[in-house]
This record gives structure tokens, sequence and C-alpha cells, in this order.
């Protein structure tokens, strides 16, 4: 057979440099973003350049895992197969401590619960063997 089922759940598996190390880290339980070694600037999503300064020089830093949800949406219609039995479910903009943010989906957290500036950590859920998902409970 050739790929995924299209009931399979969608991995953010990318070809991409950056977005393949950002996953790896994920994969070992470690949510890294990208800090500017010339300002000290925290950023995400990946990428080679500093949009405060334009330094080209970084290194992943290990994010506390800590936050405060910024806003959230609540989907009600599945956009793949995989989901339909999940909706209506919501997805989280997390504001991390360290200044960036970050959209994932809450665990152990009703719709209804949802508030803005609640305070939340990062848990992984394994999904396959090479691949965890990074999500949001409350702390
Ligand atoms: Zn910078």
């Amino acid at each position: 057979m050739d790929g995924p089922l299209p009931q399979a759940r969608p991995i953010p598996k990318s070809s991409d440099h950056l977005n393949g190390q950002f996953w790896e880290h994920c994969t070992k339980g470690k949510l890294c973003f990208q800090r500017c070694l010339d300002c000290d600037t925290w950023r995400h999503m990946p990428r080679y350049m500093c949009a405060k300064c334009g330094s080209d020089q970084w290194q992943w830093k290990e994010s506390s895992g800590k936050g405060r949800i910024f806003s959230w949406i609540i989907t009600h219609q599945a956009m793949h197969p995989k989901f339909r039995d999940e909706t209506p479910y919501a997805a989280l903009v997390v504001e991390m401590d360290e200044g960036v943010r970050f959209v994932s989906r809450p665990l152990g957290i009703a719709n209804e619960e949802l508030a803005i500036d609640m305070p939340v950590q990062v848990i992984f859920e394994t999904i396959e063997d090479d691949f965890a998902l990074p999500l949001f409970r409350k702390m």
C-alpha cells in the first residue's frame, strides 16, 4: 500500500531542516524554540534569521514548557476524517513564558473550562514511536 490510509492521524513530518529539528526535540520530550545569539530573542516558527535584529546566529533552547492561554477557537467541523469523533475540539494559542506563541490543543481541559490567561504546561502525547505531539494541560 502506498502512503497512509485516509483515516490515519496526520503527522506533521517535515522535510524542512528546521521544522524537522523542532519535531525531533518534541519526540525526545523537549519543547525547544530558537533563541537569537545576538539579541536573546526567542522565536517560533523555526526560521533562519532573527526578525528583531536580522542575525543568523541562533541556537535551540529548551522552553520551560509553561505558558498561558492567549486565545482559542472551537472547531465544530473536522478538517480530517481522523478528527471527526473529536469535534467539537479546541485549538489553542499559548503564549509561552519565553514570549513565543504556540498553536496546540488542550489535554484534559473541557472546552467550557478554557479561559484567557489560564496557566498551562506542555505534556507530550506519543503518537508513533518516532513522533510525539506537544499538548497543554492545566498547571
Ligand atoms: Zn536577534
